[in-house]
């Protein structure tokens, strides 16, 4: 298993259960996939006797429980950011697949429902020391190629600065809150997200037409190595050597729900302009080719094409580990937008 490897993006797929609407209107029709798990196998139907099998690193079926979707999806990033690698964890499909759902939910009434974003926090906290590490969040929402903070509303026009040395991004405008407990961060969760209905509102937009972003920064105090070997020597020469200051590491878990994948027609006539159905095909492509080029081991990542993945150049590649998860629902009349989804997580791997 090569959950923890960086370099090669890890890829799951997840069917999301018939809705009701599905339940009624595709009565008759089978469902679009037929999912093998313990094969790690999906089959995309072609037509009544005729499919094809792609392989994924993991096959989660509609009865797949939100806890094992976390440790299948989310877990091993999570660690590693732990141990001072950057990580990233994104939900790609079409509108209505399950994103929010699987990265998203706060699971105040039902623990069992909680999403990725506050599982993994819930893991972090438990690991880090209240006294010498901290935990900060950043929540943004990228719409157009332009970020705006969710956890400030009125601060909507955010820069990505890039160390040219380092490759580091930082967003030197964007709100970093501490985060001290569960409770305060779901609190923060919540909030972004009437900020997110708001903005869209006011833009006349869907929050589907946009990219949210979470941002844990995780700053942790390390002894130097000299100093807890020498610890065991009985002289006072241990003494001088602990005095030295502890090594501070950081590294950052990012979690992207991305703009729904669908193919939006052009002309307008759903309430968006054809530059919001071009600055998502710009971003999801220029995603995809990062990608794609990481799963080729191409030396050369083409961060530049967008602000998406200018904001995601220091998780992908070097140390860094990231984890894809494809949603895809099951109703053969969304075959075309399953396929193009499928064909997106293959391209990853
Ligand atoms: P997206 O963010 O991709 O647009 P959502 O997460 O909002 O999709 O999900 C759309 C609807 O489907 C919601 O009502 C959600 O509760 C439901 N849903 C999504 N995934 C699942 C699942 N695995 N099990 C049950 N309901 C789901
Ligand atoms: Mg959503």
């Amino acid at each position: 298993d090569d959950a923890g490897v960086p370099g090669r993006v890890r890829v799951a797929v997840r069917l999301r259960p018939r809705n009701a609407e599905e339940m009624v209107a595709d009565a008759d029709f089978a469902d679009c996939v037929e999912l093998q798990p313990e094969l790690k196998r999906l089959k995309l139907r072609k037509n009544n006797w005729d499919s094809d099998t792609y392989e994924f690193d993991e096959v989660l079926t509609e009865f797949a429980s939100q806890k094992r979707v976390y440790e299948v999806v989310a877990k091993p990033v999570v660690e590693s950011v732990l141990d001072g690698y950057n990580g990233t964890v994104m939900a790609y499909g079409q509108t209505g697949t399950g994103k929010t759902y699987t990265l998203g939910r706060l699971g105040e009434e039902d623990t069992a429902a909680r999403g990725i974003m506050v599982r993994a926090m819930e893991d972090i906290l438990a690991d880090v020391s209240q006294e010498t590490d901290s935990v900060s969040v950043s929540y943004l929402q990228l719409y157009m190629e332009t970020i705006q903070d969710l956890l400030d509303p009125t601060n909507d026009n955010i820069s990505i600065v890039e160390d040219p040395k380092t490759g580091d991004v930082s967003l030197p405008g964007a709100s970093l809150i501490e985060i001290r407990d569960q409770r305060s961060f779901v609190e923060l969760l919540r909030s972004g997200e009437v900020h997110r209905f708001a903005a869209n509102t006011k833009l006349n937009t869907k929050s589907s037409r946009s990219h949210a972003i979470l941002m844990v920064h995780v700053k942790r105090s390390v002894k130097g190595r000299d100093s807890a070997l020498s610890s065991n020597n009985g002289d006072n020469s241990h003494k001088v050597k602990s005095l030295k200051p502890p090594v501070v590491r950081k590294a950052k878990l990012v979690v992207v729900d991305l703009a729904g994948s669908e193919r939006i027609d052009k002309s307008g006539s759903e309430g968006h302009t054809l530059e919001e159905a071009k600055s998502i095909n710009l971003s999801l492509s220029a995603l995809g080719k990062c990608i794609n080029a990481l799963a080729e081991n191409s030396p050369h990542v083409p961060v530049r094409d967008s602000k998406l993945t200018r904001l995601l150049r220091d998780s992908f590649g070097g140390s860094a580990r990231t984890s894809l998860v494809i949603t895809i629902g099951p109703s053969p009349r969304h075959r075309g937008e399953t396929a193009s989804t499928i064909m997106f997580g293959q391209r990853a791997m």
